[in-house]
């Protein structure tokens, strides 16, 4: 794994592939190999700038991804784009699964494109994609983009998992908000209102003063500089508004380094990892022993059936778990 670790430190893509496919792996030994091969790459103390991008199918993910993603290698950043898509498994294709959704970008040597893990629980799927991150950042990539659809939860996951959050929202019809998850609005950071072009800009010009006042009667949150969060028009085909969307990441970003959040934030992300980790270990170790496992399924028939509450049926199962231990 040392030497695993050297040569992804040292650029190589075949390694950075390698170790990649190392931590989706479900094998047992993959998974201890994977393991130490995180501690080792800790120790090139690389930081990239980690973004999340979410919106519902359609919106313009990946057209801008290609564009956006562009316009960083163009400044001769170093880009890489991961995804999370706990739907994928079902749906029988994934996002960014298919390379010819960013043509140039895939063939941009400074960027990397991977598809978002397989699986149908969002932990394991989330646990993948951030594992990959770790590594492209020790790859010495200066950007990660992390996308996601928001099937579920996967957009609080990804937020967890990056320092800046991106909400791309399409040209509304009315003047209704598209209804657009409260929480959602709270973790967003920046909200793209993208299709600004033609004969949709004048609608794009109305959602975004509608996103702007509503993210105005927000709470205002500890870790944002004045006149955050915001929302801001972008056109991803055209390749129009696509600098100031960086720079107003950027400046965010450096102002949160400044002002001590960026590393507070990520310290917290760091805790609750470690604590989903092993909650979702401890679970799985559990409903490998054949007696729990049975007290599971049956306590779960019992719920289901209204014979016992939900707090009696957990503590009868504890109660089998202490007796074990
Ligand atoms: P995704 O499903 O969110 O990844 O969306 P896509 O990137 O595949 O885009 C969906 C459709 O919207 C495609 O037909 C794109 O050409 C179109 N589209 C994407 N961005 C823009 C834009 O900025 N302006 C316009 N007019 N169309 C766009």
């Amino acid at each position: 794994m040392q030497d695993l670790g050297k040569r992804i430190i040292a650029g190589e893509r075949r390694a950075l592939a390698k170790a990649i496919t190392l931590v989706e792996s479900d094998r047992a030994d993959h998974q201890a190999q994977a393991a130490a091969l995180l501690t080792e790459l800790k120790s090139a103390g690389r930081s990239a700038l980690r973004i999340g991008l979410s919106g519902t199918p359609g919106v313009g993910k990946s057209t801008f991804i290609e564009a956006f993603g562009c316009y960083l290698t163009g400044l001769g950043k170093r880009v890489a784009v991961l995804a999370v898509d706990p739907s994928s498994s079902r749906s029988g294709g994934s996002i960014l699964g298919d390379k010819t959704r960013m043509e140039r970008l895939s063939r941009d040597p400074l960027a990397y494109i991977r598809p978002s893990p397989a699986g149908r629980q969002l932990g394991g799927v989330a646990r993948r994609t951030r594992e990959a991150a770790d590594i492209c950042e020790a790859a010495g990539f200066d950007v990660i983009l992390i996308e996601t659809v928001g099937v579920g939860q996967s957009e609080t996951v990804v937020a967890e998992m990056t320092d800046v959050f991106v909400l791309l929202l399409a040209p509304a019809g009315g003047d209704e908000l598209q209804g657009v998850k409260r929480g959602i609005m709270e973790i967003a950071d920046l909200i793209l209102i993208n299709k600004a072009d033609g004969a949709l800009k004048p609608a794009a010009t109305r959602t975004c003063a509608d996103y702007a006042g509503a993210l105005h009667l927000l709470r205002k949150r500890a870790h944002d500089p004045a006149g955050f969060p915001l929302a801001a028009m972008v056109s991803a085909l055209e390749e129009d508004g696509l600098a100031e969307a960086w720079q107003n990441i950027e400046a965010l970003d450096a102002w949160r380094a400044e002002e001590g959040h960026r590393a507070a934030r990520r310290a917290a992300q760091a805790r609750h990892w470690f604590e989903a980790d092993l909650k979702q270990g401890l679970l799985d170790h559990l409903t490998r022993s054949p007696e729990v496992s049975a007290a599971l399924q049956t306590m779960g028939a019992e719920v289901a059936a209204g014979r016992r509450s939900p707090r009696d049926a957990a503590s009868a199962v504890l109660e089998a778990l202490r007796r074990k231990a």
